[in-house]
């Protein structure tokens, strides 16, 4: 089974393997959605069961969030190798200083696992392998015995790598060598191994190709690299919502209507020094059920202590949305600082609805505003807390 890279860097990350942070999504949204946590510079990459996507236009580098969702429309639904591209990989742009290949395979002549390096790696390494062979470094790999430390430092000095970054490069072979055999893999590789400016290693690509044979016993390490794992954007599929979570560590989840809104309403939160823990874009003709249902979905959110609401009703209506937020804090008795947001169709009695429960509710603010009031709120639950563990 071929692996989309996605889910080999899953593999790559919990071997211990560094990888660039990203994520995979299925929208131009939410593509746009994870590039601002990455202040808009991503490498957009489409997810299919081959390589040579770079060559063929399907790896791209986006500057801005716009960039992002135009780079990423013009990638999804193409067919590469007869296959239609359904998932792009978004993730931050690493600082090449130098592009290394690095492959654990099976050679067919011999039946027997071979190791494969080259310091020139990148996407003409067909090319470097046909032209200049002794520059791709070839290391039969004994089954039979423990793979030292010291040969994956010799056959990077025999590919020419010396000095600190060797003991890196080092440590990465040892855990593909390993990740090999657990897997019962054909082939573990990454082109480009990239070498940052920082002189950090991170694997840019991956590739993994596990045993059909073996697969049954690998199914639930194999789940994990699914996106099946990623339990609340399903559910927000279902419920017809556009969900990314974003950083981990992220204090601030956010409700907006409409892309546009809700990438300005991100950039407001991080701007004001907060950190967006999630992008949800209502979109329009908004129940009253699925307000609530968003609104669960970023109260799930892990980390989050305050949630945004930043809504308009034009297509949708605030009396509707209201009813939606309140049914939530009269049913859950939410503990995250929630403010709302509103404006729009029949916003008179979304707002007194909102009033009854004790809700901040920004009427004729700005964006920035209403951030900032939140920010603010969560500051004071703040030091109320710190003060009332001093006087117990
Ligand atoms: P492949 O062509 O299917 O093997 O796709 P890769 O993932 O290897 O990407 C192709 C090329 O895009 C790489 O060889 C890099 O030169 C370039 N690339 C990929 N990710 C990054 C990145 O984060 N930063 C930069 N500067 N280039 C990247
Ligand atoms: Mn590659």
């Amino acid at each position: 089974m071929y692996l989309y890279e996605y889910e080999a860097k899953r593999l790559f990350d919990r071997a211990g393997i560094p990888i660039p942070r990203g994520k995979v999504v299925t929208t131009a949204t939410e593509a746009a959605a994870v590039s601002v946590q990455f202040k808009g510079r991503v490498v957009i990459k489409a997810q299919v069961q081959a390589g040579g996507r770079g060559k063929a236009g399907l790896v791209k580098i986006a500057s801005t969030p716009h960039e992002a969702t135009t780079v990423t429309q013009g990638i999804l639904g193409r067919t590469f190798h007869g296959e239609q591209v359904a998932k792009v990989l978004v993730e931050e742009v690493v600082d090449i200083a130098q592009e290394l290949y690095a492959a654990i395979a099976l050679d067919t002549a011999s039946g027997l696992p071979v190791i494969l390096v080259s310091s020139r790696g990148g996407m003409d390494i067909e090319q470097v392998a046909q032209e200049t062979p002794e520059a791709l470094v070839r290391f039969p790999l004994e089954i039979l015995t423990t793979f030292h430390p010291f040969r994956a430092r010799e056959i990077w000095r025999e590919a020419g790598i010396n000095g600190e970054i060797l003991p890196k490069l080092s440590a990465v072979l040892e855990k593909m060598v390993n990740l090999f055999f657990h897997l019962d893999a054909y082939t573990v590789e990454i082109n480009p191994l990239v070498v940052t400016r920082e002189n950090r290693v991170v694997a840019a690509d991956g590739k993994l190709i596990v045993d059909d044979a073996a697969l049954a016993k690998h199914e639930e390490e194999l789940a994990l690299c699914r996106p099946a794992s990623e339990g609340l954007e399903d559910e927000a599929k279902k419920a017809g919502l556009s969900y990314v979570s974003l950083d981990p560590e992220g204090n601030i989840g956010i409700i907006a209507g409409g892309a546009g809104l809700s990438l300005a309403t991100m950039d407001t939160v991080t701007m004001l020094g907060g950190k967006p823990a999630n992008f949800l874009d209502t979109g329009g003709g908004i129940s009253a059920e699925k307000m609530a249902q968003a609104l669960r979905i970023v109260l799930q959110t892990p980390n989050v202590k305050g949630i945004i609401i930043n809504v308009f009703g034009g297509i949708n209506n605030c009396l509707t949305m209201a009813q939606g937020i309140s049914r939530v804090i009269d049913e859950d008795s939410p503990r995250a600082r929630i403010l709302v947001k509103m404006r729009g169709h029949s916003q008179e009695e979304g707002w007194a609805l909102l009033e009854k429960r004790r809700l901040p509710v920004i009427k004729y603010g700005t964006t920035a505003e209403a951030v900032q009031l939140l920010l603010d709120l969560l500051g004071a639950d703040r030091l109320e807390g710190e003060q009332l563990c001093r006087s117990c």
